[in-house]
């Protein structure tokens, strides 16, 4: 059984993030290009996440998530086992974000949505920013509530943590990596004791991943996401 996913996806939430990316539009979108599970990543918050799940109710499975911008500038995605996990995560990430202002006119409005794609809410502070946790405190956050903790595009030069800290801290425990389409071949190649996790960081509808990346169900992070939205 092969399940097409895309496990970083930005809503209308994400100030760069385009304000077609509703709840419903998402959902539609991944089953259209025959996708069987999503994972909504806004930056640093999982507002959005309970419209889309709800959403999406019988017609494709959700993971809740949150890329997380840790100190070092390093964007992390955070996978939650519920909703209401990612939501704390959420809580515990306004207590330590930066007191400054979204400016819409520059960077894009942060729309919180309900699950009929009506804007319930406006986020006023910037997401965009680094979260005052380093990433250790962001992987130990994201475990302490059960999830799974995913370098993000760890082969781009921006906001990756082989760009920001050098190197992948053999230290750090991470349940996968996240490497984007382009560097699969040469970054696969050079992490080939990681699982590796490919999806499209979508921020307008029309990159949404096409059906091409699969849940292979040997990995650990694969796995368990099978055995407890399968439940195979
Ligand atoms: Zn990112
Ligand atoms: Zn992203």
């Amino acid at each position: 059984m092969k399940i097409y996913y895309d496990l970083h996806i930005h809503s209308a939430l994400s100030p760069c993030g385009d304000e077609d990316m509703t709840p419903n539009n998402i959902v539609n979108m991944a089953c259209l290009k025959g996708l069987g599970l999503i994972g909504v990543t806004d930056h640093n918050s999982a507002k959005n996440v309970r419209a889309v799940m709800e959403a999406a109710q019988g017609k494709i499975k959700v993971i809740p998530g949150i890329e997380v911008t840790t100190r070092e500038e390093v964007h992390t995605l955070c996978y939650f086992p519920s909703v209401d996990a990612a939501e704390d995560m959420g809580e515990l990430l306004r207590k330590h974000m930066q007191n400054i202002k979204n400016r819409p006119e520059i960077f894009g409005r942060q729309l919180v949505m309900n699950s009929e794609d009506r804007i319930i809410g406006e986020e006023e502070n910037l997401l965009i920013n680094a979260i005052n946790l380093d990433i250790y405190e962001v992987q130990k956050e994201t475990k302490k509530r059960g999830g799974f903790f995913v370098p993000a595009h760890v082969d781009r030069q921006s906001y990756s943590v082989t760009s920001n800290l050098g190197f992948l801290p053999p230290d750090l425990e991470v349940d996968a990596l996240e490497i984007t389409e382009s560097g699969l071949l040469e970054y696969s190649l050079k992490y080939k004791e990681y699982e590796i996790i490919t999806s499209s960081d979508a921020h307008y509808l029309e990159n949404i991943s096409e059906p091409q990346n699969f849940l292979k169900g040997d990995g650990k992070i694969t796995k368990k996401i099978l055995e407890n939205l399968y439940k195979i």
